[in-house]
């Protein structure tokens, strides 16, 4: 039997899922190298061309099979088949079969090493990306020429569940999957916003990625399990993991079922304060998970998605479009719309952003958009139509300092005179807000809050810069500790500096989905969490326990003290009894890494 191996990721999806592995992509294709006689030439030729319009064949059955949601991919596709019509392309390979005397396998991998090469050596990420496309179609071609007629993706057709794991998937390699039947995803890289783990959490399917080695160590049809929650891959799980997830999984989906009928409770303390739940999502199609789980409006739209994937940065039309859907729809009582926070840990191939020695510290979110100044008002007036249509808000990322959101003001005003002149509608008095996520803003916050309209607190990144460490390093993952004393001192500077403004705060980091943590952002004075979808019921089923005074008394206490170790100790005995339904998932004996209890 093979051995039992455990792989560490980040899981981005939540859920269990119990499969046989199907990796992809492993690997050349092996080229047939032969030298030919003259009198075979014209046979490699019309094997090369032949194999061209298989592939334009293929490609089309693809494109018209793509489900509604991928549909918009669809133009990778359309490169992909150009390509395969490119005479520069076709003739070198005739070419090479005649002049060279090889054959039609080797002349094409000829002629594309040296597009390849000579695409790679160029600075253009433009350029660069078209290697990319060329190496698909030269895979699909390859393979069609040595008799593996469908690609690796294409046949992803094994009967059971199948757990996709992969160095990394394009949004090319999504819209070739049969997402039906898949019901897991493993990538070696990647993060919460990558194309995986979007896709993934659209389609309710657990991911682990950053799973570094899960795509050169896993083997095809080997048995795996994935913890899309704790970011664990079991390798030829044992009996007793078996027994575990396979409990876990039960819980989970009993649990997901009833939380899915407790979804439409209303989030309030037992003495009444309401606090407004909100969900944080990236893709249009999750709308529908957000009413399902009960959420009362999207706290945090990362808008990010729009620009990756995509050759050319997205319109101001297009924007409104998107906007309007979300404004639209009658069962959010808010939308807020991040503006662009490319850069850092999040990257996209339309935009020429350099390469910085620190990118997390780097030209990214409002500091791109308002270099960028055309590009920033296109968004910004894509919100703005959209907001005539429902209740948009706008919300900053990354702001620093005062200047920062002046600018964007100045900005914001500017598009509301162009849009004016044109005589085109919007929400004259929509709402501004700064996401405070670097400890400036935190210590300034009295001075930001008579600035705009709310804060909403980035756990995520405000954790990340203030104890200086890189969210996206798991050697240094251990440190991060969202109750670490100076990260509860910079949250309640920024609440109670709020308040004396009489603005409102949320806080939209995982934080806020936690059921450890949600007693104390409630007696720090929280107004609004916003986390991912699924778990909205849970926080609902914690807030639903809580009373305000109880909860001031815990955050006082928890203030004082020393480290978050120390707080989250305390914590997890205090909160236990109160908070064992919850927490079935979250506290439990098993440890994977020994496949037992401990
Ligand atoms: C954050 O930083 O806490 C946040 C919610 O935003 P993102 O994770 O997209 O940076
Ligand atoms: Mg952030």
């Amino acid at each position: 039997m093979n051995a039992r191996r455990v792989i560490k990721g980040i899981g981005t999806s939540s859920g269990v899922s119990i499969g046989r592995a199907y990796v992809l992509e492993r690997g050349k294709i092996p080229v047939p190298k032969r030298n030919i006689k003259p009198e075979s030439h014209e046979k490699e030729i019309a094997k090369f061309k032949a194999a061209l319009k298989d592939a334009q064949e293929e490609l089309n059955s693809i494109k018209d099979r793509l489900d509604e949601e991928i549909r918009r991919h669809a133009f990778i596709i359309d490169t992909h088949l150009l390509i395969l019509q490119d005479d520069f392309l076709i003739n070198s390979v005739v070419d090479t079969i005649r002049k060279e005397n090889v054959n039609a396998e080797w002349a094409l991998d000829l002629v594309v090493s040296k597009i390849i090469n000579t695409l790679e050596k160029v600075e253009d990420p433009y350029l660069k990306e078209r290697a990319q496309d060329i190496h698909y179609v030269y895979k699909r071609l390859m393979r069609i020429m040595v008799k593996k007629v469908k690609s690796d993706i294409d046949s992803v057709n094994v009967s059971g569940k199948t757990i996709i794991v992969a160095h990394d998937l394009s949004p090319a390699d999504t819209i070739h999957l049969n997402l039906k039947k898949i019901s897991g995803f493993v990538t070696d890289i990647g993060g919460r916003t990558s194309h995986t783990s979007i896709v993934a959490r659209a389609l309710e399917i657990p991911a682990v990625v950053g799973a570094q080695t899960a795509s050169s160590t896993i083997k095809n049809f080997e048995r795996v399990i994935i913890d899309g929650d704790e970011g664990i891959v079991i390798v030829n799980p044992t009996e007793e993991d078996l027994k575990y997830y396979s409990h876990k999984q039960k819980i989970l989906r009993e649990k997901k079922n009833e939380y899915v009928k407790i979804a439409r409770l209303k989030s309030e303390t037992r003495d009444g304060f309401k606090v407004k739940i909100g969900a944080n999502i990236e893709l249009i199609p999750e709308m529908e998970i957000v009413e399902k789980y009960g959420g009362e409006g999207i706290g945090l739209y990362r808008t990010e998605y729009l620009y990756l994937s995509r050759n050319s940065i997205p319109t101001e039309e297009e924007h409104f479009q998107v906007y309007k859907k979300l404004a639209e729809k009658r069962s959010f009582k808010y939308v807020t719309v991040r503006t662009l926070d490319i850069g850092g840990d999040k990257f996209s191939s339309s935009l020429d952003i350099s390469k910085e020695l620190n990118p997390a510290m780097g030209l990214r979110a409002v500091r791109l958009c308002i270099r960028e100044v055309p590009l920033f008002k296109s968004q910004l007036k894509g919100i703005l139509r959209a907001s005539a249509y429902g209740p948009l808000r706008i919300l900053i990322p990354m702001v620093s300092g005062l200047e920062e959101i002046r600018k964007v003001k100045e900005i914001i005003s500017e598009c509301m005179a162009e849009l004016d002149e044109k005589g085109i509608e919007y929400k004259k008095d929509i709402e501004i807000g700064v996401m405070v996520e670097v400890p400036s803003s935190c210590l300034i916050s009295e001075i930001l809050a008579k600035e705009v309209n709310f804060f909403s607190i980035g756990t995520n990144d405000l954790i990340q810069y203030t104890l200086a460490i890189d969210r996206v390093n798991e050697y240094v993952s251990y440190l991060y500790e969202p109750l670490h004393p100076a990260v509860l001192r910079l949250i309640k500077t920024t609440i109670d500096a709020a308040h004396k403004e009489g603005i409102e705060v949320a806080l939209c980091g995982e934080m806020a989905s936690e059921p450890l943590y949600i007693p104390v952002l409630l007696g720090l004075g929280i107004d609004e969490l916003s986390m991912n979808p699924y778990s909205i019921p849970r926080a609902k089923s914690v807030i639903r326990k809580l009373d305000q005074n109880y909860c001031r008394n815990l955050a006082m206490h928890v203030l004082g003290m020393k480290s978050g170790k120390e707080a989250e100790d305390f914590l997890k005995v205090e909160l236990s009894e109160l908070l064992k339904d919850e927490w079935i998932l979250v506290d439990n004996r098993y440890d994977p890494q020994k496949g037992k209890d401990y």
